[in-house]
């Protein structure tokens, strides 16, 4: 089959075949515990479905203008001014099918051959993958367990220069569901400032915080005019199948990304942005019910991993993933890699999770080993998945 070259460096995310593995085993009549997907386990919210369908109904069925309806985008920069306390503009946002083009688009906008672009590592494998399709170099920050999974200044400070045309932030974070200390956002708007670099700071999870509120780089003076503010619909309303998200950016920027949406997408399915615009706009009890039920799972999960022999397990602030240290359990086992206890796990104890490795290359140096559990499942299936990892880790060989 002919190809292009660029087919060579494009990635996958790895929770999409570990989901059709698990399929596949339950089809063949298997129990499996999955800990592996990232989305809500709820129903999108009642108010939010009527939206849709009474959108459908009314005919709103055809193309809408590439960056969005006019009436969501107001509401989103209405929402993100009154979350992030900067004013914003509609004109700032673009609509998306999903969150994910937004990386796609603004790394085609901002980046080529020559460019060098941050990001986070462990991360979203998307972004590295992107970045290496727009032809720019990927330059991995690594997040380690000692920094609370965040990174230092002077980490960052060693990695941008005057090459950098973006570095991509990710907070509340996936896969280690931490979230980035102030001290390091203000620091990465010095070093934008400095080397005149773009920031994509992926906020897609703002919504499912439990400890403090959600903070942003958009926030701090001198960053609005330089940031590309992801956040969306999936998460928080629990919408993934809907494909809805958004980009907010200055608005040059915003009319390229829109121009990128008109090559690649036309717009927006004009229904689903209906259903947004309730979600936005509706009630918000659904969400911080939804919120609540994380946190006590997330407070579950925690405990019981660090039950577990050869499992140490942070306590995360955001998100729904837990990233537990599996080093001593993986060397109990005799086996080499948090990528082998992935396959055990699977195999012997009928648990699906991901290993460190799906989320991007470890560096060298680094000598621990990590899963990530999506808790975006029930308490019923959190239990159980406890006890087959426990049964798993007292047995022998
Ligand atoms: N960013 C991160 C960090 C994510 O985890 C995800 C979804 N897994 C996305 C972006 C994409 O979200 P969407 O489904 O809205 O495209």
């Amino acid at each position: 089959m002919r190809r292009a070259a660029r087919m060579q460096v494009v990635g996958t995310e790895t929770a999409f075949e570990v989901l059709a593995r698990v399929a596949e085993a339950e089809r063949q009549g298997r129990s499996i515990v999955s800990f592996c997907i990232g989305e809500p386990d709820f129903p999108t919210p009642e108010a939010v479905k009527e939206a849709g369908i009474e959108a459908i109904r009314r005919n709103e069925t055809h193309y809408s203008p590439s960056a969005g309806i006019w009436p969501l985008r107001e509401a989103v920069a209405v929402h993100v001014t009154q979350t992030r306390g900067v004013p914003v503009a509609p004109e700032e946002v673009v609509i998306t099918p999903g969150a994910k083009p937004i990386i796609f688009h603004s790394l085609l906008a901002v980046a080529g051959p020559g460019d060098e672009v941050v990001y986070p590592n462990p991360g979203f494998p998307i972004y590295e993958s992107v970045i290496r399709l727009v032809g720019a170099t990927p330059v991995p920050l690594p997040l380690r367990e000692e920094a609370g999974f965040s990174f230092t200044p002077e980490d960052l400070e060693a990695r941008v220069g005057p090459r950098t045309a973006m570095v991509i932030i990710n907070s509340p974070h996936n896969p280690t569901g931490s979230v980035v200390s102030q001290e390091a956002l203000e620091a990465l708007v010095r070093l934008a400032q400095r080397y005149d670099f773009w920031i994509l700071s992926d906020e897609i999870y703002s919504r499912i915080v439990y400890d403090e509120p959600h903070h942003s780089p958009y926030a701090l003076p001198g960053a609005k005019e330089r940031t590309i503010l992801l956040d969306g619909f999936s998460k928080a309303y629990a919408m993934t199948g809907w494909r809805i998200g958004y980009g907010v950016m200055p608005q040059a920027l915003a009319e390229d990304v829109a121009r990128l949406v008109t090559n690649a997408e036309s717009c927006t399915a004009t229904f689903t942005q209906h259903a947004a615009l309730a979600a936005l706009t509706g009630d918000q009890e659904p969400v911080r019910q939804m919120v609540e039920a994380f946190r006590a799972r997330r407070d579950r999960m925690v405990q019981g991993l660090n039950r577990i022999p050869g499992i140490r397990c942070p306590v995360p602030q955001g998100a729904f993933y837990v990233f537990p240290n599996v080093t001593e359990l993986v060397r109990a086992k005799g086996l080499k890699s948090a990528r082998d206890l992935q396959e055990a796990l699977l195999a012997e104890a009928g648990v699906a999770v991901l290993s460190r490795s799906a989320f991007g290359t470890p560096a060298p140096e680094e000598d621990q080993e990590y899963l990530r559990l999506s808790y975006a499942t029930s308490m019923e299936q959190i239990e159980e998945g406890l006890l087959r990892l426990e049964a798993y880790a007292r047995s022998d060989g």
